[in-house]
Parts: C-alpha cells; sequence; structure tokens
C-alpha cells in the first residue's frame, strides 16, 4: 500500500475517501478537511476568540491542537466534574495537552458549586449522563460569556451526530435539531455561540492524528458512560457502507441551505426544485 500523495509507504487507509496516505502526509490531508468543513459549514470565524472544551479524550485533543495549527486564537478549557480517577487523570493530560500546543488552560470545578457528577450518579443514577451535560453546558456558557469569549467549541465528532440522530428517531423522540448542527448563534445575549469544528470528522480520523502528531490524550473512559449500543450500530454500518457517517452528517445539514428559495415549474407551474419541475423533464423525455 502506497501513499497516494507521495508514494511512500502508507500507514493509513481511509475507506470514506478511498485513499492511503503516509505518516508526513496524513496530518496535512486531516488538518485540510477540517479547514475545508469550518469554511464550507461556516463554524467558526477567523477573528473570533475561542473557548476550545477538552475532557482529555481523543477528540477534543485533536480538536485543540487542529484549531492552533490552523491559526485560530484559542485557550482551553477543562471542567472538572470530580469523576474520581478518571478526572485525575484528564486534568494531568489537559495539562500537557496546554503545555504541548503552547495555549492557555482554564480549569473549572463543579465541586466549588457544591457537588460533583459522582454525587450524582449516587443519588440520581440513571440520570447521570443527563445532569453531566446540564452542568457542563451551564459552566461553559458561563465561562466563556464572563471571559470575553464569543464561541465555545466542542468535541463532537460525525459519530455523536449520527448516532444521536439515529437513538432519537429510533425511539420516537423529535429530534433536537440543536444538537445535530455545526454551529448554534446565541438567542440572547447571556449565551455564547456554541460550534463542533469536527462535527464531520469520524473518531477514527482524530485517533491517526493524535497518533501521528504525539498530541497529548487518555484512551481511559468514565465510569458513567452508558454501553455504546447505537455507535456500535453506526460503526457496524460505516463498516459495510464506508462514507455513510460523512454522508449522513452533510445529509443533516444541507437541506436548510438548498432549499431555501422557493421555485415554481416554467412548464405547469408546480414546486421545482430548479427551473423545470422532475416531473416535467421525465415527461419531455419519454413523450418530448
Ligand atoms: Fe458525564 Fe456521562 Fe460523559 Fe461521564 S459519560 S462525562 S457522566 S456525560
Ligand atoms: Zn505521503
Amino acid at each position: 500500500m502506497k501513499c497516494k500523495k507521495c508514494g511512500r509507504k502508507a500507514v493509513v487507509n481511509l475507506k470514506a475517501y478511498g485513499i492511503s496516505l503516509c505518516e508526513k502526509c496524513y496530518p496535512e490531508f486531516y488538518k485540510n478537511l477540517v479547514k475545508r468543513s469550518i469554511k464550507r459549514f461556516r463554524i467558526l470565524n477567523q477573528h473570533e476568540r475561542v473557548l476550545v472544551a477538552v475532557s482529555g479524550g481523543k477528540d477534543s485533543s485533536a480538536m485543540a491542537a487542529v484549531l492552533k495549527e490552523l491559526g485560530y486564537d484559542i485557550e482551553l478549557l477543562y471542567i472538572d466534574l470530580g469523576i474520581g480517577d478518571y478526572s485525575k487523570v484528564s486534568e494531568k493530560v489537559v495539562k500537557d495537552l496546554s503545555k504541548n500546543l503552547g495555549v492557555k488552560l482554564n480549569v473549572v470545578r463543579l465541586r466549588d458549586y457544591g457537588f460533583t457528577v459522582d454525587d450524582v450518579a449516587r443519588r440520581m443514577r440513571r440520570k447521570t449522563c443527563s445532569a453531566c451535560g446540564t452542568a457542563k453546558r451551564y459552566i461553559m456558557n458561563r465561562f466563556a460569556r464572563e471571559n470575553s469569549f464569543e464561541v465555545v467549541a466542542t468535541g463532537h465528532t460525525a459519530e455523536d451526530v449520527v448516532s444521536f440522530y439515529i437513538k432519537n428517531v429510533a425511539g420516537g423522540t423529535k429530534v433536537w435539531a440543536e444538537k445535530l448542527m455545526p454551529r448554534n448563534d446565541p438567542f440572547d445575549e447571556k449565551i455564547v455561540a456554541r460550534a463542533k469544528p469536527l462535527f464531520e470528522m469520524s473518531e477514527k480520523e482524530n485517533m491517526l492524528y493524535v497518533l501521528i502528531e504525539t498530541i497529548p490524550y487518555t484512551p481511559m473512559e468514565c465510569p458513567h458512560a452508558p454501553e455504546p449500543e447505537w455507535k456500535e450500530i453506526v460503526y457496524e454500518i460505516e463498516r459495510r457502507k464506508p462514507g455513510f457517517v460523512k454522508n449522513f452528517v452533510r445529509g443533516l445539514v444541507r437541506p436548510a441551505e438548498e432549499f431555501e428559495e422557493i421555485r415554481y415549474c416554467k412548464i405547469c407551474g408546480e414546486v421545482a426544485s430548479g427551473e423545470i419541475c422532475a416531473f416535467c423533464r421525465l415527461k419531455e423525455k419519454l413523450t418530448g
């Protein structure tokens, strides 16, 4: 297997793109993908102050590193949720990350608000992740606003977006559109914009980037994390249909952009996506 760009020995094979790359060419390829995605979906503006939420995991570490590489004005935010050893290990990793990138790290401790996620887990077991999510969103927004950041970036991946969508649709729940968007701009002055710069990137791509660029991260998982059933379904579909995850997330965002303007068919007057509706085009072909 040879690198498609330079012909050296390839170390990665990206089925979604049908391309193999070497250790030297992969980081450049990844950086360009993120750059294009940010531009295409208007996820960040180059002049914004970005608060990058890091957890110590591969995805948020990859995000911090690539945003720094792309020249964004960033600082890191680590929220100490008070989850036993997991929080201790993660904090050490994000400190290394901050040093490694030469980017300021801010730490906020949930304990300072009077409780921890471990307390939540003891008291309301099944709701741990949803309570933890509430605490994280609250702290991210408040810290960002009080420290004049214009946007908070989180390390959500394409798999996160797709599995969230499928899980909710399959469960009959109304899908919360905000969670699926690459960027949410504020509806109130107390809210800071939120962005997902890696929204088109897969976990595997992020992992390869942190490994090749030796960016600090921990493979440790939160002990309260639920079984990743839906994620596993998404991985399985991707395995059988390479490119599925990327097409899916793009498809979720595209309709809003494409159908802004309503048009009518020049021939019959029905709603059309172009000058002539699909039915009249078909009819022309078969009868004309
Ligand atoms: Fe919080 Fe759940 Fe994530 Fe653990 S797995 S950090 S409890 S949201
Ligand atoms: Zn190469």
